[in-house]
């Protein structure tokens, strides 16, 4: 059996903030597996992590909404929405970027978002660590025609790019010779050129 992992990054996903609530509070989660299954009647499925808060909220409450996050979505959304447990935190405190469905559940508005879809639960598949959910669609909008956020889109343009590393330390004028270290010793003398510690200056 071959199987190059990398092969899964050629796969193509839009990015969602998926909903739901246990009828006092509501939840969010970041998912990038919503999929329409079937046309007639409408049916989509979604894939959820079992440690995710929502999940359990999914799974007893039987109703979803899905927000299809679009280009303008701010790195934001996905710190609020995927970096934090809805266990610990009300993710959806002093947000006002969201719209209350048909089935009482909050969606995206229009300015992170092009399009919500809400479900109703019809059967739940055990995947091991994920549960996939096929549901009803139960209500659908259109929010705008801003393009919808793909995978690659965001790892291009959203997500910040770690910073490299600063070098600290002092280069020869002479020759160019870089001494990495906080201090340079006032007898250094250049390995390179021989010239000694008056002819460094520090790394830009
Ligand atoms: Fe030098």
């Amino acid at each position: 059996m071959s199987i190059n992992n990398t092969a899964m990054f050629k796969l193509s996903y839009g990015l969602f903030v998926l909903t739901a609530s246990d009828g006092r509070m509501s939840n969010g989660c970041i998912i990038n597996t919503c999929t329409q299954l079937t046309q007639e009647p409408l049916k989509i499925s979604i894939c959820v992590n079992k440690s995710n808060y929502t999940h359990e909220l999914i799974s007893n409450s039987g109703v979803f909404a899905v927000s299809i996050l679009s280009e303008k979505a701010p790195f934001d959304i996905f710190k609020r929405f995927g970096f934090a447990s809805g266990r610990d935190t009300n993710k959806f405190y002093e947000f006002t970027d969201c719209e209350i469905g048909e089935n009482n559940l909050p969606h995206i508005t229009g300015n992170f978002s092009n399009a919500f879809i809400s479900g109703k639960v019809i059967e739940q598949i055990d995947c091991g660590t994920h549960t996939l959910f096929i549901a009803d669609v139960t209500e659908a909008e259109v929010l705008n025609n801003d393009k919808s956020m793909t995978y690659e889109y965001y790892f291009a343009n959203v997500k910040p790019k770690p910073q490299p590393e600063k070098k600290r330390g002092y280069v020869c004028k002479i020759c160019g010779y870089v001494y990495e270290g906080d201090e340079l010793p006032a007898d250094f003398v250049c390995p390179i050129c021989k010239h000694p510690a008056s002819d460094f200056e520090p790394l830009k």
